[in-house]
C-alpha cells in the first residue's frame, strides 16, 4: 500500500465522518461493472472495504500478504 496515499484517505476520511457524512448503503449496484449483470437478470451488488489493517480498528484480509498490500487497488481509481 502507498502509505502517503492512505495517510491521505484515512485523513479525508476521518473529516467527512467528524462533519456527519456516513453512507446511505453498505451495498451498491451504482457502479457500470455491477450493474452489466443486469442485462442477464442477474443483480450484483458489491461492498467496499478498507483492506487490510487500513481501519486501523482490524484486519479484513486475514490471508494477505506483503505482496498483495503492495499492490492492492484500495487507493486507486476513484473511490476515494
Ligand atoms: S489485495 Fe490483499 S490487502 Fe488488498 S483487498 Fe485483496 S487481500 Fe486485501
Amino acid at each position: 500500500m502507498d502509505l502517503q496515499k492512505l495517510a491521505q484517505a484515512r485523513i479525508l476520511a476521518l473529516a467527512q465522518y467528524e462533519d456527519g457524512w456516513r453512507p446511505e448503503h453498505l451495498l451498491s449496484d451504482g457502479n457500470f461493472k455491477l450493474q452489466k449483470g443486469r442485462a442477464r437478470g442477474v443483480l450484483n451488488v458489491g461492498l467496499s472495504l478498507a483492506p487490510s489493517d487500513a481501519s486501523g480498528v482490524l484486519d479484513v484480509c486475514p490471508n494477505s500478504t506483503p505482496e498483495c498490500k503492495a499492490f492492492c487497488l484500495f487507493t486507486s481509481g476513484q473511490s476515494i
